[in-house]
């Protein structure tokens, strides 16, 4: 089939290279000058189904729900806030009865694709910045407790988080500061950190070199046709496919999609700093998760970066200095001398689009012959090659690895 692809994020670039391996003919059509230039540009690199940063999912519901709502959420409120925001943040905060349901459904989805992302790694031998486990720690031992229910759950599903002490964590990851405080750690052994956007660019050359086509500098600004797909763009006219595929992140929910008018999509900002490593010795072997300042510090080959905040609202907003100060103090107290601040470094700020029930949409739109995979909040890197791969497999109607339907597009329709 001839297939259109709108967005070259993680997203789009999974979906790409998954539908020209089938052999369908792709075109991917991006706006930015190249792939990953928005939300994939700099995350954290986390990967896999632990799920465990406090944005992957919502307030883990074993408090009342009274609490629960009143609980932060770590999001804060930044410019343009709309009503649907509002909304949005209220389903997020509210746990719902679906809620270990809807937990599941993310957590395989995650754990699918990291298997996803192996396979293709090394079926099209791609060699990318990656490191292996990723270690939470608690400063107190409430804070350790509150999360028991959630890691019973991964336990049970296969995404075993190993509790540690101070010392055991240490052995692990030996650069963390002598006189840092804090009370255990869980660590998921299984769990890896990769560069999102070195993987992209390596999918770019691959989707090229299976005939596929891809369009910098293109944005689509309608769709359109009543049997089969139109695109309309900027700088090309319109053109016909048999099959899109939306993947353009949070800008993209401005294009006409009726399912779009149903669903309260929000638009949250995080932020990351990134610098060389100094000193190795100095460093993280891989991921570390603050729990309590929400802050992550991962490595990306030579290099360090931080990142954490979270920003709702639908206006570009610069990062606060509370989130950069935040993100150097984490870094100071943590890792001290890790980074070279004296060389090239880089602050930057992506948006990612969170659906209510935490959950991407990915499959059929009502439109004809017209696919969603977006909204995959947090967890957009995690959950990539398995979305992808599931589309890929639906747009073939072939049967799917995992069970896709909680991931319906039509699911928030009334
Ligand atoms: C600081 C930070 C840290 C993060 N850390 C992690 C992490 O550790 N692990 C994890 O799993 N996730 C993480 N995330 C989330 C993850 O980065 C996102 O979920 C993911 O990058 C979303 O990918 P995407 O392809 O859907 O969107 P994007 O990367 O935003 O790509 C969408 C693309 O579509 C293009 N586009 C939009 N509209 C149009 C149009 N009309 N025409 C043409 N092109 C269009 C855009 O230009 C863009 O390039 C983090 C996010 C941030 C900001």
């Amino acid at each position: 089939m001839k297939i259109a692809v709108i967005g070259a994020g993680i997203v789009g670039m999974t979906t790409a290279y998954e539908l020209a391996l089938d052999g369908h003919s792709v075109s991917v059509f991006e706006r930015n000058a190249s792939v990953a230039e928005e939300a994939s540009y700099a995350c954290a690199g986390h990967l896999g189904g632990s799920l465990f940063h406090p944005l992957s999912f919502p307030t883990w519901p074993s408090a009342s729900r009274l609490r629960t709502s009143l609980a932060p959420s770590g999001i804060s409120m930044g410019r343009g806030i709309t009503l649907r925001d509002l909304r949005w943040r209220h389903a997020w905060k509210s746990p719902g009865k679906d809620f270990n349901e809807r937990f599941d459904g993310a957590q395989t989805l995650a754990a699918y694709s990291l298997q996803r992302l192996r396979t293709i790694a090394v079926q099209a031998s791609l060699v990318f910045e990656r490191s292996q486990g990723q270690l939470v720690l608690f400063k107190t031992e409430s804070e350790q407790l509150a999360q028991r229910e959630r890691l019973e759950l991964l336990n049970q599903r296969g995404a075993v988080g190993k509790i540690l002490n101070p010392a055991e964590t240490r052995v692990l990851e030996p650069a963390l500061d002598a006189n840092l405080d804090f009370h255990s750690s869980v660590y998921f052994a299984q769990d890896e950190v990769g560069n999102c956007r070195q993987f992209a660019h390596l999918l770019k050359e691959k989707i090229v070199e299976s005939g596929g086509a891809l369009h910098f500098g293109t944005q689509v600004t309608a769709l359109s046709g009543a049997t089969s797909p139109e695109i309309q763009t900027q700088n090309k006219g319109t053109l016909s496919f048999d099959r899109v595929v939306i993947c353009a992140g949070a800008i993209g929910v401005k294009l006409n999609v009726p399912e779009f008018k149903h669903v309260a999509l929000a638009r949250v900002s995080s932020t990351s700093v990134s610098a060389q490593i100094r000193e190795p010795l100095n460093a993280p072997r891989s991921a570390v998760l603050d729990w309590h300042t929400q802050t992550s510090v991962s490595r990306m080959g030579a290099r360090i970066r931080i990142s954490g905040g979270a920003t709702l609202g639908q206006k570009h907003s610069r990062t606060t200095e509370r989130t950069q100060k935040q993100l150097f103090q984490t870094l100071q107290s943590h890792f001290p001398g890790a980074a070279d601040f004296s060389r090239s470094m880089q602050i930057w700020e992506g948006a990612s689009i969170f659906s209510p029930d935490a959950l991407p949409l990915v499959g059929a739109s009502v439109s004809p012959g017209v696919w969603l995979n977006l909204a995959h909040g947090h967890n957009g890197w995690s959950m990539a090659c398995g979305a992808a791969r599931l589309i890929a497999d639906q747009i073939s109607g072939k049967s799917t690895d995992i069970d896709a339907t909680k991931l319906r597009p039509g699911r928030f329709k009334p």
